[in-house]
C-alpha cells in the first residue's frame, strides 16, 4: 500500500476538530501520487461529503473543464482541500479547524512533492501567504520552499459571479508555461514578499 493510501486511513479516523461529528465521509484528496501540480481548494461541499471525493459538484465540473483546457485530466494532477471534512451548511471553516487540519495537507505535500501548488480561493491562498488579497494576486506565482505557488480564484466563484469565469479560464492557461519555466521563478525572500511576481 502506498504512503498516500496509508495517510488516507489516518485521515479517515481523524476526530481532531468539531467537523468530524458532521461528516458523512472524509475527503482526503485524489489524483496522481507523483503529480507535478497539486490543486488545493477550501473544504468539501455536500456532493464531496457524500462521495468522499474532492470537487465532484458543479464547481468540480468547471475544474474538469479548466484541466482539459491545458491538456490535463484529474489523473494527471492531484486535487485536495485545506479542510478534509465538510463544514455544516457549507459555512466557512473556522481558524481552529484550519489549524487542526493543516497537518494532513502538509503530509500530502511532503509525499507528493509537487512542482507547483495551485491555490483555489482565498482560504487556500491564506494557508501559504496570509494577508495576500486574492483579487490582487490571482494569476501570479511565487516560489516558496522550492515549490511554485500559483493563486487562482476558487472555481465556485464563477458559479456565483459569472464575470469571474473568463478570469479563471485565463489564469488557468498560464499554468503550462509557468511549469515549463519553473526553474526561473525566484524564491520569495522572507523579508521581501511582493504581491506578485514579474512573470505574469
Ligand atoms: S476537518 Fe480535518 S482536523 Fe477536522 S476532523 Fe476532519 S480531518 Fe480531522
Amino acid at each position: 500500500m502506498s504512503a498516500l493510501s496509508e495517510l488516507y486511513k489516518e485521515i479517515a479516523l481523524c476526530e481532531d476538530c468539531e467537523l468530524a461529528r458532521h461528516r458523512t465521509k472524509v475527503v482526503p484528496g485524489e489524483g496522481s501520487e507523483d503529480a507535478d501540480i497539486l490543486f488545493i481548494g477550501e473544504a468539501p461541499g455536500w456532493h464531496e461529503d457524500q462521495q468522499g471525493r474532492p470537487f465532484v459538484g458543479p464547481a468540480g465540473h468547471f475544474l474538469d473543464e479548466l484541466l482539459h483546457s491545458i491538456g490535463l485530466t484529474r489523473d494527471d494532477a492531484y486535487i485536495a482541500n485545506v479542510i478534509k471534512c465538510r463544514p455544516p451548511t457549507n459555512r466557512d471553516p473556522l481558524p481552529s479547524e484550519m489549524i487542526a487540519c493543516r497537518k494532513w495537507l502538509d503530509r500530502q505535500i511532503e509525499l507528493i512533492r509537487p512542482k507547483m501548488i495551485v491555490t483555489l480561493g482565498r482560504y487556500s491562498l491564506a494557508q501559504f501567504f496570509p494577508g495576500s488579497s486574492i483579487g490582487k494576486v490571482h494569476g501570479t506565482a511565487r516560489k516558496k520552499d522550492g515549490i511554485i505557488h500559483f493563486a487562482m480564484y476558487h472555481p465556485a466563484a464563477a458559479l456565483h459571479q459569472q464575470s469571474l469565469r473568463k478570469t479563471i479560464q485565463e489564469d488557468m492557461l498560464k499554468i503550462p508555461l509557468l511549469l515549463a519555466q519553473a526553474e526561473e521563478v525566484e524564491e520569495v525572500k522572507e523579508e521581501h514578499k511582493p504581491e506578485q511576481l514579474s512573470m505574469f
